[in-house]
């Protein structure tokens, strides 16, 4: 089964992700976290989507689609349950995800779109910390973790995204209005869209998107 997660950055769908990872047997595929990963082998492709991420711009389609469909194929998606999440971000992507689906003979399941007030995104993402190995997220205010700079997981460094720093969240911000918002309304309009309040707690939000997901399976 595939869930697709919707919203703004900072929104809490990599957050309720990782709890649905944790508590419920999900699978989790990233874009972000695949091309964070893909920066740190530092080949060309990597020193070109750092420059691209650092920005706040977004990954051209091609590439993105690319490292989308890839993950998608490690995994069995009548089977398994998997959580796409960051993907797709525009319309064009979701045409792609779609058509791609079809071929396969499955269904483009109702994308789950996190609600947020701009004030909780800036202070979610000016307070962020991420794990370096298992990219668990903390927050310094909201989600601190036990040992300061720590993962309570393994152990790990905490860093501030690059694309967190305030200097990048404005850019970030005003392409997902441009951007992503006209997917969110393509949905919408579409009747396909459900709303998760993405400001209740992880726990909450993991809990409704799991109902909805259970709706999906009926
Ligand atoms: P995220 O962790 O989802 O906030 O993604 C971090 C960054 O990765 C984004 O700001 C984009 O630069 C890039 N990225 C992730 N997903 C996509 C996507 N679907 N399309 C284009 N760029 C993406």
């Amino acid at each position: 089964m595939l869930l697709v997660f919707l919203g703004a950055p900072g929104s809490g769908k990599g957050t309720t992700s990782k709890k649905m990872v944790d508590l419920h047997g999900y699978k989790h595929i990233s874009t972000g976290d695949i091309f964070r990963e893909v920066i740190k082998e530092n080949t060309p492709l990597g020193k070109r989507v750092k420059k691209i991420i650092e920005s706040g711009e977004l990954v051209d389609d091609k590439t993105t689609w690319e490292v989308a469909r890839h993950a998608l194929e490690q995994n069995d998606l009548e089977n398994e349950k998997i959580i796409l999440d960051g993907f797709p971000r525009n319309i064009e992507q979701a045409k792609m995800l779609e058509d791609w689906l079809l071929e396969k003979k499955l269904d483009m399941p109702k994308p789950q779109y996190f609600e947020v007030s701009l004030d909780v995104i800036l202070q979610r993402l000016s307070g962020r910390l991420i794990c370096s190995k298992c990219g668990r997220v903390y927050n310094v205010i909201s989600d601190k973790p036990k040992v300061k700079g720590k993962c309570d997981f393994d152990g790990a460094d905490l860093y501030q995204r690059e694309d967190d720093k305030i200097e990048n969240v404005e850019t970030r911000l005003k392409t997902y209005r441009d951007v992503t918002e006209p997917l969110v309304k393509f949905y919408a309009d579409r009747g396909d869209l459900i709303l998760i309040n993405g400001e209740a707690s992880s726990e909450t939000t993991a809990e409704i998107s799991l109902s909805f997901a259970e709706e999906l399976k009926n």
